[in-house]
């Protein structure tokens, strides 16, 4: 095909915004095309090479572009960069150069969309010292052959700013008008969510039609589009949209990542397709040692934790590893985490996106081995509203977010790319984010684990309830400590130490150590959450629960200046609770 003949259809497509209109106009050109080809056409009309999941990318730098256009027009690079300024558009800088550009001359060779293709393709991929040239003078190439609406087009691919319009769901309307019906859109619509490859979707449909779509399955290295969840506010709400009864699992608060495992290689996707391997070599090396079978593709939350107190951590926590070439090391040992694995879409060859939920968790757990790294959400079915209730407050106690409700008819299967009610999230926002420090009294302490053996791990910290002269559990405290402090802790402490629980504390946990309320800590958390484990402020802003500070982290500052009972109090914190949620709710 002739690249200005694409670029006509592109410059069509511009002018309209109307999602009918765009899939006429896409399904007339998708019928002209040679099946060969289909899957390069349907890439660029999205401003692509490739499906999404694939780490190329074109993005060339505006300025390499100023400068190719200078050189393939012979237009003094000054003129250019003044219309660039009024334009801000590289296509229509391309587009009014090469419209006072000399014609094209007889030795000029057309451009095909194969042509330009490539070239593409080859200024995507070159890299390291020399390859600004490189890129130039690939562009340069098919510029000089170039229309002025072809330059246009061009110059949008090549620095990634395309911008058709042209939404997915639009390309698998049109390729449903172009080689199938209207009635076979689903089926192209699921093909595509299996795969999140357009342009494999377009050549299949082209070349073997229908049916050849309907039996695509989900592969081992080609990610899928994750499964969403609805949400609704109340147990009772979710039990009746699912006739009655439906399984429970914890929501986590980490990174999702899709695990395609195949001969003992492993590559992890995140909900947005991009490659996380490299990111998480220890989930890698986790999910090897607990599988079982060949082959798979399985779905997990990944969390960080604190080795110390065994909590769970916020997921931000994770995001020091992003972008590490050089530390990841120390960063995996720092933020270690854990995967929890939740759904199994294929196994040892076998599709299962089209089996219900019950059989996939049967599945999963035949799948791996449990282990301390690699484990599954936890789950249980439950067809009344206390036992959720009482569930969510035990996910709530670990760390979690909530519940994520599971259909378990026999329609439940797994809808990739879909936003459904055969999930269903289940999230109270209790919680309230925190901008002030707190002045929290230590009571227990944990004995420490790996890098703290022989220390404390954590300081189990508590408010001051002055009403009834008692104090009262708030959080497990292991961030924020050096290592000279941490090591100096025992001894500071040794003084207070008390053979049981001081009568003066409040506590549902149970600590390894206990002291007499005497040291005070300025702590800053993210936020206050209600807990069913802690007793500040029981029963005051939820029944059966205290407050939390979540993600406590010492600021380093030792309150030597304050008596116990000059801590927070419980009251205080119950405040800054309610006064910060109505922030957040506001
Ligand atoms: P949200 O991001 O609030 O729409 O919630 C959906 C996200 O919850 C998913 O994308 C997962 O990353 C996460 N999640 C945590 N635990 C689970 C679970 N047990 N099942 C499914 N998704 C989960």
């Amino acid at each position: 095909m002739q690249f200005q003949d694409l670029a006509m259809v592109y410059e069509e497509l511009e002018k309209t915004a109307s999602r009918l209109e765009m899939t006429s106009i896409l399904a007339t050109l998708f019928k002209q095309a040679d099946c060969k080809t289909l899957h390069r056409m349907i890439y660029l009309t999205q401003g692509q090479l490739y499906p999404d999941f694939y780490p190329q990318k074109l993005g060339m730098a505006d300025r390499l572009l100023l400068k190719t256009l200078s050189m393939s027009s012979g237009m003094k690079d000054d003129d250019i960069q003044e219309l660039w300024l009024k334009e801000g558009d590289p296509g229509i800088v391309a587009q009014k150069v090469f419209a006072v550009k000399k014609q094209r001359t007889l030795f000029s060779e057309a451009l095909t969309l194969d042509r330009v293709y490539e070239n593409l393709e080859k200024i995507a991929g070159s890299e390291g010292s020399g390859s600004q040239d490189v890129k130039m003078k690939l562009l340069a190439e098919i510029l000089n052959d170039a229309s002025a609406e072809e330059a246009k087009f061009i110059s949008r691919m090549v620095t990634g700013h395309m911008r058709l319009g042209v939404a997915a769901m639009t390309v698998v309307d049109a390729l449903a008008l172009a080689f199938a019906s209207k009635e076979d859109r689903d089926a192209i619509e699921r093909a595509f969510n299996i795969s999140s490859d357009l342009g494999k979707v377009g050549e299949t449909l082209c070349r073997n039609g229908i049916d050849a779509i309907r039996q695509m399955q989900v592969e081992v290295g080609s990610p899928m589009r994750a499964m969403l969840a609805e949400r609704l506010p109340s147990p009772q709400e979710i039990l009746v949209r699912m006739g009655g009864k439906a399984a429970f699992e914890y929501k986590y608060d980490g990174v999702r990542v899709q695990a395609h495992i195949r001969d003992g290689k492993i590559q992890l996707f995140s909900r947005r397709l991009e490659d996380l391997t490299e990111q998480f070599p220890d989930v890698v090396k986790a999910l090897k040692a607990s599988f079982r079978m060949k082959s798979a593709i399985v779905e997990g939350e990944c969390v960080p934790v604190d080795l110390n107190t065994g909590e769970l951590l916020p997921f931000q926590e994770v995001s020091h590893r992003r972008g590490r070439k050089h530390g990841l090391q120390d960063a995996i040992e720092d933020y270690p985490v854990r995967v929890f694995l939740f759904d199994c879409v294929y196994l040892d060859g076998k599709d299962m996106t089209q089996m219900p939920y019950p059989e996939r968790r049967k599945a999963l757990e035949s799948a791996f081995e449990k282990t301390e790294e690699a484990r599954f959400s936890e789950m249980r079915i439950y067809d009344n509203v206390d036992g959720v209730e009482e569930f969510f407050k035990e996910a709530l106690k670990d760390g979690c977010e909530g519940l994520m409700a599971k259909s378990v008819d026999e329609n439940s299967f797994y809808r990739a790319g879909s936003r459904g009610f055969l999930w269903i999230k289940y999230k109270k926002e209790y919680r309230s984010e925190m901008t002030d420090t707190v002045d929290l009294v230590v009571v227990g302490a944990y004995a420490g684990r790996g890098r703290r053996a022989g220390n404390y791990g954590a300081l189990l910290m508590a408010t001051y309830n002055d009403q009834e002269d008692v104090f009262e559990t708030v959080c497990k405290l292991g961030s924020g400590f050096d290592d000279a402090t941490l090591a100096a802790l025992p001894q500071k402490l040794e003084a207070h130490k008390l053979k049981e629980k001081h009568p003066k504390v409040v506590s549902k946990m149970e600590a390894d150590y206990w002291f007499e309320p005497s040291m005070v800590l300025e702590v800053l958390g993210a936020e206050i959450t209600v807990s069913p484990i802690h007793t500040t402020a029981y029963g005051l802003v939820r029944k059966d629960s205290g407050l939390a500070v979540r993600f406590p982290r010492f600021t380093g500052r030792f309150r030597d200046d304050k008596e116990p009972r000059e801590a927070t109090t419980s009251k205080e914190l119950e405040q800054m609770y309610s006064k910060q949620l109505k922030k957040v709710e506001s």
